[in-house]
């Protein structure tokens, strides 16, 4: 048979996880010759051979490829033969520069874990071992392109042996960059509180002192861990008291699948993301008879799963005997230690000993989290695993842009090329400490992708320090993004969406073009412009953010609304619970409008009901009592209750109103809060529902897109599709958080719009 050729285009996360071995391992075993490279975009391979010896080969590159890869694209054209002497690998080209050639990290695989707990192994509980299909790579990263001498790995020189393997093609660490053995590579120590070094193994060291009850600091992938055994109370209440942390739930880490099914009830799909390379926590329906203390997460029925993800969790894990606390260390609100000498410093009074290392790590990355809805995984917090893998969009960006992000849970986004590029999450924005972190994220991924944009995108919030930060920065152009506006966005983009939508956003609060609060929002958008087609009825906040922490005064304010003057206080155990002086201040605050808000929040709704029924007064955090309501709702409740859209206003109202009586019936009538819950959360799916076939009558049947962070909550998320597929097509986030830790994306394409729109030029 005649010589024919063939190049061949992989686009995707082919970089950095094992590709081109693989590619190289497969045409030597078909017997074709040519080359393969990284090119800008993926990998490039040109291939040569009969044409029973290609085809043999093109279809093997369907077959299983490494864990870490996923291909988004493949193209295949016919070119010139050439008589090519075997296949071989060539070197990167990176000229480009314009994307992140830098890949995530990668979960340890099943062969690395395998050598660990093999006592014939030279890697045996060696904590360091990686291959070119796993180990740390964003957060050992200090420039690009991604090679060893721009690691924190540098200063680490391979043994012979090491060596060898990262020379050799068929080798399974060939060129995997932070390649490392016990004879050459980093090592753990173990230290005291007070950071004097501990005798003996330090896997040992600490794996007794878990097993005794002690809270250990320990360096992870991408900052410190505080860990701690799950199933001793009086272990996790003092972790709690130490790291000030009220009632936030802490997630755990198990060693198994096995040991997660004793948690939690899994389904297919989510025993799939926690064996996923990105490991990220997930969140899962505790079982009634799970053993973990109940401090783990008070009064929250869901717990917060991971499963090991480097060679330490293993050995750790393979140490103690239970599941473990493993949450980022820092005191409430600062950002995740993640350098050893700041971790002693910060982590003293919290942590017992410390189990450090001396490979650094270069960026700080907190664990992702994901919960299943709808028969899918959902981003809810997106960084380790994930970041900086580039969500590719529609339209390309006329030029570098930067989105600065909001306030909760921020990230913020560089928009380049094709590509949007989301930053780790940095948590709220509201002190120094994160700020800094936040500031050096941002100069970090502008060197990686060697841009410094001019054009910055931000929220319309004035306070925000992300809205500082963009105010402060030089740029040649400033875009204001509204919030809502931006959570739309952010959804259309993540789903490759043009044109108009119908935008669901739902959240807790985003200050609107009139200067109120907004956050139960329904809108006809585009990338370049809205229109606020429907609200929620208003709701006071006497004493504005001291409403949302002491949640009693948004089910009062909703309540006397709903009664116009006539409200029966004094039935409901909310109220009957909270002192009468305190009461009357806060009557008498709404009354003359003291520091009392109007907020439009469709959280707030959740937080004032959630409150009312089961008669919570306080929320010990952002979101608390959202949950806990929207987990109480009982799944065979099919009732609903009623509600008005006035459709005479501008925009039009969601009025809850009647909804807020018959809630105060039922609760007067002791019907379980598991059936109010359920027909709330049916109300307010229907009413969604009717707005959003309210809005199609004026400008179309449109795509829906559901954002905002109340769309963490599965169960209306779930209901609200479910009513309107049959006559749209809705989206729902996947990659990208619905809650603010997504907003940067949506504020980028805003910004690109507006800068079309001037005439600029492509990136
Ligand atoms: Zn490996
Ligand atoms: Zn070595
Ligand atoms: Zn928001």
């Amino acid at each position: 048979m005649s010589l024919e050729g063939r190049r061949i285009t992989i686009r995707g996360i082919v970089q950095g996880v094992g590709f081109r071995p693989w590619v190289y391992r497969l045409a030597t075993a078909s017997g074709v010759t040519g080359r393969v490279c990284n090119d800008t975009e993926g990998v490039m391979i040109e291939a040569f051979g009969d044409a029973h010896a290609l085809e043999g080969f093109l279809k093997s590159l369907e077959g299983s490829r490494p864990p870490a890869a996923a291909i988004v694209r493949v193209e295949c054209t016919a070119i010139p033969p050439e008589p090519a002497e075997g296949f071989v690998i060539i070197a990167s080209r990176t000229a480009d520069g314009r994307r992140v050639s830098i890949p995530p990290d990668l979960a340890t695989c099943p062969e690395c874990a395998a050598d660990i707990a093999d006592p014939a192994n030279r890697r045996y509980r060696y904590p360091f071992t990686n291959c070119t299909n796993c180990g740390p790579r964003f957060t050992i990263a200090r420039d690009v392109p991604y090679d060893r001498a721009q690691t924190t790995m540098a200063g680490f020189v391979m043994c012979a042996a090491c060596a060898r393997e990262y020379e050799t093609v068929s080798d399974r660490r060939f060129h995997a960059q932070p390649n490392a053995c016990p004879a050459c590579g980093p090592h753990l120590t173990a230290l005291a509180a007070d950071g004097a070094p501990l005798a003996g193994d330090p896997l040992d060291v600490v794996g007794a002192a878990l097993c005794a009850g002690r809270i250990a600091a320990i360096k992870g992938l991408g900052g410190f861990h505080l860990a701690c055994d799950a199933r001793q109370t009086f272990t996790v209440q003092r972790l709690r008291q130490r790291k000030r942390r009220d009632e936030k739930p802490f997630a755990v880490m198990v060693a198994s699948v096995a040991a997660a099914e004793r948690l939690a009830d899994l389904t297919e799909v989510e025993r799939r993301v926690l064996t996923s390379v990105e490991r990220p926590i997930v969140l899962l329906r505790r079982r009634p008879d799970a053993v973990l203390s109940p401090a783990v997460a008070p009064r929250n029925p869901m717990v917060g799963v991971m499963l090991p993800y480097t060679p330490l969790h293993h050995l750790l894990m393979a140490a103690v005997e239970g599941p473990l606390v493993m949450t980022s260390a820092n005191r409430s609100e600062e950002p995740i230690a993640y350098r050893n000498d700041e971790a002693i410093e910060r982590l003293r009074g919290i942590a017992d000993l410390f189990v450090v290392h001396d490979r650094e790590i270069e960026t700080r990355c907190d664990d992702s989290v994901t919960r299943v809805i709808a028969g899918a995984p959902v981003v809810l917090r997106r960084s380790r695993g994930y970041v900086p893998r580039p969500i590719s969009v529609a339209r390309r960006f006329a030029e570098p842009i930067l989105a600065c992000g909001a306030l909760l849970k921020n990230t913020f986004c560089f928009g380049v090329g094709d590509a949007a590029h989301l930053g780790p999450h940095v948590g709220d924005l509201e002190n120094l400490e994160t700020f800094e972190s936040y500031e050096g994220s941002v100069a970090r991924m502008a060197r990686f992708l060697r841009v410094e944009p001019l054009v910055v995108a931000h929220d319309l919030h004035p306070d925000y320090l992300s809205t500082r930060y963009a105010l402060r920065r030089s740029a040649a152009l400033r875009v204001p993004v509204q919030h809502h506006h931006a959570h739309v966005a952010s959804a259309m983009a993540e789903h490759g969406l043009d044109g108009q939508v119908i935008g669901v956003a739902y959240d807790g609060t985003g200050l609107g073009t009139d200067g109120t609060a907004w956050g139960g929002e329904l809108l006809v958008a585009s990338y370049e412009r809205f229109e606020r087609l429907a609200t929620f009825r208003p709701m006071a906040l006497a004493g504005a953010d001291a409403a949302i922490r002491h949640v009693w005064r948004l089910a009062f304010a909703a309540v006397l609304d709903a009664f116009d003057g006539d409200a029966p206080i004094d039935a409901l155990p909310l109220f009957t619970a909270v002192a009468g002086r305190e009461r009357l201040l806060v009557e008498q605050m709404m009354a003359r409008g003291i520091n009392t808000p109007l907020a439009h929040g469709a959280g707030r709704l959740f937080d004032a009901i959630g409150a009312l029924v089961l008669g919570r007064a306080e929320s010990a955090y952002e979101g608390q009592i959202a949950l806990e309501w929207n987990m109480a709702a009982d799944p065979a409740e099919r009732r609903e209750y009623p509600f008005a859209i006035d459709t005479g206003t501008t925009p039009w109202t969601f009025d809850w109103r009647p909804l807020v009586r018959h809630v105060v019936d039922d609760i007067r009538a002791h019907q379980p809060a598991a059936r109010i819950s359920a027909r709330f959360h049916n109300t307010l799916a229907r009413a969604t529902a009717e707005m959003v076939h309210q809005a199609a009558t004026r400008v179309g049947r449109l795509p829906v897109v559901l954002t905002g962070g109340v769309f963490q909550n599965a169960r209306l998320a779930e209901s609200i599709a479910g009513l309107l597929q049959d006559t749209f097509r809705v989206h729902l986030h996947r990659e990208v958080p619905p809650g603010d830790g997504g907003i940067a994306l949506g504020q980028a394409m805003v910004a690109n719009s507006v800068v079309r729109a001037r005439g600029g030029r492509e990136s």
